[in-house]
């Protein structure tokens, strides 16, 4: 085989890939290697084109024994954390013997797996800290406040509070798998807003009260259908107005409104738009685009203090995106927020 012919099957190959011979010197390099290891590697030293050990050992031992060999090359590219799975097959070629080194980007892989574990020590330390104050709770039951009915009055009471949480973790980790689960079967219910964000309203009333939160809505008289899952839009509407009222604070108002849109330039078609408005504190600009990833809260004292588990946002994008709609957060530090989902219209 012609030195042309060993570049061009390397060159069909979708990998970034080079050939090494048993002298270490690079005889042929596609252009996703170049891309990957720098210019001109063809007729190099092997040494000065990679210089991971793990990589040298690799191609050496697949060198000696003949057999494929796999290592990790990790890098780094536009300051993101690469990995790629290295391959190392010996091929037998009259002109050119050698090593036939190739690279495939398992970095989307490894960032899914960092994802999981950080999700499990989450969940975990999320539960952990009820757990141990219940089981504080309880030796002190058993022990020092055996037979002190006010104190054990009073610490059940805080045991009930604990439970809850634990009880509102569990349901909002539930909701969000059940919602990741359906996230691609398109909903095919066809449900009113205009009633449904009546009637979350109207349920929602009491927390408003005791809140001292004044809810206001600006809601047409007709019916506005969108084809969605009712029971999810409702769970949307409620953590959005939830929000606004927890972290809007004392004496503030709440808005809903709901407007239609001839077309929205991000749906590409007809859509409603619901706007969640609180005349709160604001969020600072830095964590608008973090705030619906799981467990992310801007003061995690005041979320637990409040009842909330930090996956609220999360479930509502995920309920967003199985509509196939759109969600939008806006704030201005000292005037409030505003939450935003688009939905497509029902043609
Ligand atoms: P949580 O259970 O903590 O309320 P969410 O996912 O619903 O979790 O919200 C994440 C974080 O976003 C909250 O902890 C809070 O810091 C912030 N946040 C949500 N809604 C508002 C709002 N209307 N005004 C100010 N901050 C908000």
């Amino acid at each position: 085989m012609t030195q042309e012919a060993i570049q061009g099957l390397i060159d069909a190959l979708p990998l970034p890939t080079l050939l090494v011979t048993d002298g270490d010197r690079v005889v042929g390099a596609n252009a996703r290697a170049e891309k990957l290891l720098g210019q001109g590697l063809t007729g190099r030293h092997l040494i000065t084109v990679l210089r991971q050990p793990s990589v040298l050992d690799a191609i050496e031992a697949c060198q000696k024994t003949r057999q494929p060999k796999t290592t990790r090359y990790l890098t780094s590219m536009d300051r993101n954390d690469m990995t790629y799975q290295v391959h190392c097959g010996y091929v037998e070629l009259a002109e050119a013997s050698g090593v036939l080194v190739s690279f495939e980007d398992i970095s989307h892989v490894e960032a899914l797996g960092q994802m999981r574990r950080d999700f499990v020590a989450n969940v975990s330390h999320e539960l952990r800290t009820p757990l141990t104050a219940l089981m504080g709770f309880i030796e002190t039951l058993q022990g020092p406040a055996s037979k002190d009915p006010a104190a054990q009055e009073r610490f059940l009471g805080i045991m009930m509070n604990e439970a809850g949480r634990m009880n509102r973790l569990v349901s909002d980790l539930l909701s969000l798998s059940q919602v990741e689960s359906e996230e691609r079967i398109r909903p095919s219910q066809s449900t009113d807003l205009t009633e449904l964000i009546r009637s979350t309203l109207r349920r929602i009333a009491p927390v408003a009260e005791k809140a001292r939160v004044e809810l206001q809505d600006d809601l047409p008289p007709t019916p506005v259908l969108v084809p969605g899952d009712e029971d999810q839009l409702r769970q949307v509407f409620t953590n959005l107005i939830e929000n606004a009222i927890k972290y809007g604070g004392k004496d503030q108002t709440v808005t809903v409104r709901l407007s239609q849109m001839q077309r929205d330039p991000a749906l590409r078609g007809p859509g409603v738009r619901i706007e969640v408005r609180d005349t709160g504190p604001g969020i600072d600009p830095v964590h608008l685009p973090r705030l619906t990833e799981r467990f992310y809260r801007i003061d995690s004292h005041r979320s637990r203090e409040m009842g909330g588990t930090g996956l609220g946002l999360a479930i509502v994008k995920h309920i967003v995106n199985r509509h196939r709609g759109r969600m939008k957060i806006e704030s201005t530090p000292g005037e409030g927020s505003s939450f935003v989902v688009i939905l497509p219209a029902l043609d």
